[in-house]
């Protein structure tokens, strides 16, 4: 497992980058989520399918599921880019790239394309 840099305070467009792609390797070493639910009917603004995306578990979620340095590592990474009260984490299981997801509009955005907010 690779030495996962978190920093807690400030969130500059920095380290939003570099927790878009820890969160990344890190949804892929835990082969989150751990529910495969499907959802259907929103695109992947990477890669175009549509039948892959999955919705990420919130840490509290996981408690349990994941040992406990991980679960500090997720919150962490999980709290950095900071999802919306209207939107959710996700990821593209074809791709493998995080997503943030829009349910009740049906659409994801890259989460980079919020690096500014
Ligand atoms: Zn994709």
């Amino acid at each position: 497992m690779p030495g996962y840099l978190v920093n807690f305070g400030v969130t500059t467009a920095l380290d939003r980058l570099e927790a878009i792609e820890q969160i990344k390797l890190f949804v892929i070493e835990n082969d989150l989520p751990k529910t495969d639910m499907g959802i259907f009917g929103i695109r992947c603004p990477y890669c175009g399918k549509s039948d892959r995306i999955r919705k990420l578990e919130p840490p509290d979620a996981l408690t349990g599921r994941l040992n406990a340095r991980d679960m500090l590592v997720y919150a962490t990474l999980w709290h950095q880019l900071d999802p919306l009260d209207v939107s959710c984490l996700g990821v593209c299981r074809f791709c493998q790239n995080p997503l943030e997801l829009f349910m009740n509009e049906g659409h994801a955005k890259t989460l980079d394309e919020s690096v500014n907010r």
